[in-house]
């Protein structure tokens, strides 16, 4: 959401300068684990940083806001840019693999630079805990390691807004 600042308390989670008393800010919705009355609290960013760390979730609050924003157009800009190179937050979500390095879960082979990969949400065991990580599969493999594989192709698709319509047909050629 979008408020003038009532403070100049709250930091930037981007930058991690503060946001000045008064400024137009944007607040991340998360949820508060601490408070019982289920009371939302926020993330805040300076426009401008927010623009480059959240574009989606900005672009959103910017069309609902009625108000007057300092340097929309600069701001629209940056967002037009930041968009596309965001990265997915949700799994199970597809992207075209920046290295050859990741392997697939399922048939243990390396999925090749600049092809496509299907990314899903496993536990990582790194010997002293377990966290969880990002796995990846190639999209012909990924509907017989997936548990559910019948809403696969929505989920992926419904996550993975970047992607272009070749990549979505072939998406939907290995998974539909
Ligand atoms: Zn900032
Ligand atoms: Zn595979």
């Amino acid at each position: 959401m979008l408020e003038i600042a009532k403070s100049g308390r709250a930091k930037c989670r981007k930058c991690k300068q503060a946001i000045g008393k008064g400024e137009l800010r944007f607040g991340e919705e998360t949820v508060n684990q601490f408070s019982d009355s289920g009371e939302p609290s926020y993330f805040w960013y300076h426009l401008a940083c927010a623009a480059k760390a959240k574009p989606k979730l900005l672009k959103t609050d910017l069309e609902k806001y009625e108000g007057e924003v300092p340097e929309r157009a600069e701001l629209e800009k940056t967002i037009a840019a930041s968009a596309g190179k965001e990265k997915p937050s949700k799994f199970p979500y597809a992207e075209k693999a920046p290295s050859g390095r990741s392997r697939c879960l399922a048939c243990e082979l390396a999925i090749e630079k600049d092809t496509l990969r299907v990314a899903i949400e496993r536990e990582v065991d790194t010997g002293s805990f377990v966290t969880k990580g990002a796995g990846y599969l190639h999209p012909k493999c990924a509907p017989e390691f997936v548990e559910e594989p019948e809403g696969l192709l929505e989920l992926v698709k419904a996550n993975s807004t970047s992607l272009d319509a070749a990549a979505l047909a072939e998406l939907e050629a290995a998974l539909g």
